[in-house]
């Protein structure tokens, strides 16, 4: 596995890679790797000849109260999981390589970052939806795959490509989860053991709202949100927002119906988790 930390050098390579008409999957991380990553690599490899993965947490799509400080970084860890997957090139850029002095120019996806996760998160989007246009342009990758655990953010970054023309086809992954239910993610490293448990509810409300959708037909969105909205306050989280939408626009419905979404962001403590799932 190459390991890359210029863009000037990466170019070079993916120049080369090019010229062999290659496909070039990619995947986009914040490093800290778990299996969901790992599961969104496998995809890529189905889906192209040369998988190149990113790590780079990224300082502009963090609000200034956020966790960019401590978000936890193992590159070593990283850099094996990688080489065990085959990945053929680790793109690993310092935050000057991204963002040198004067740097100006930013994406907006208007619309869709505005609410759920762009409400709690104001400017999260911008800098999620230009970290990707630069590292698409950086690694011009034939496939990408995101995960849909960050629902909103995969809707985004389709929505960018649609209208920026942009030559890559997004492909989304399932939500990998802990075997106790708990969606993976870099961030439950923060949770004590006691939360770590109380956080299982998070999934157990999803399957619980679906199955009163489908077993008792239940079809009222304010019902089953208040319903979830207890059962996890019952286990110490603070809900930040709890919403069934249309899986497309991400406006609230006003009866449920199958393929809908659910998505939630809880704080356990410090620690702010999301989740979703499709009716
Ligand atoms: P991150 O490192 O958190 O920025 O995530 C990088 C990519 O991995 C994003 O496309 C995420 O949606 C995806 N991802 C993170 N956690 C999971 C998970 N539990 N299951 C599936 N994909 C995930």
């Amino acid at each position: 596995m190459k390991i890359v930390k210029k863009i000037a050098e990466l170019k070079r390579l993916i120049k080369l890679v090019k010229n062999k008409k290659k496909i070039i999957g990619f995947v986009p991380t914040m490093g800290y790797l778990h299996e969901g990553h790992l599961s969104l690599i496998r995809i890529a490899r189905k889906h192209s000849d040369y998988v190149v993965c990113s790590i780079f947490v990224n300082p502009i799509q963090f609000g200034p109260n956020e966790d960019f400080n401590r978000y936890p970084r193992d590159f070593k860890r990283d850099e094996s999981l990688l080489k065990k997957e085959k990945v053929d090139l680790l793109f690993y850029p310092s935050v000057k390589e991204m963002y040198p002095e004067g740097y100006k120019t930013y994406v907006e996806v208007e619309g869709l970052s505005s609410v759920l996760c762009g409400k709690s998160r104001p400017g999260h989007f911008r800098g999620v939806a230009t970290v990707v246009l630069k590292l698409f342009n950086i690694v011009q990758p034939d496939i990408a795959v995101f995960g849909e655990k960050d629902y909103q953010q995969a809707l985004i970054i389709k929505q960018m490509v649609r209208d920026l023309n942009l030559n890559v086809k997004i492909i989304t992954a399932p939500i990998v989860r802990e075997s106790d239910g708990l969606a993976m993610s870099s961030r439950n490293t923060y949770l004590n053991t006691e939360e770590r448990v109380n956080a299982t509810i998070i999934n157990q409300a999803l399957i619980w709202a679906r199955d009163v959708f489908y077993k008792e037909n239940i079809k009222s969105p304010e019902y089953i949100l208040n319903r979830m909205r207890q059962m996890i306050e019952d286990k110490g989280g603070t809900i930040d927002y709890i919403a069934i939408v249309d899986k497309e626009t991400l406006e609230p419905v006003r009866f449920v119906k199958k393929g809908d979404r659910i998505l939630l962001a809880v704080y356990f403590g410090r620690t702010r988790l999301i989740d979703n799932t499709a009716v």
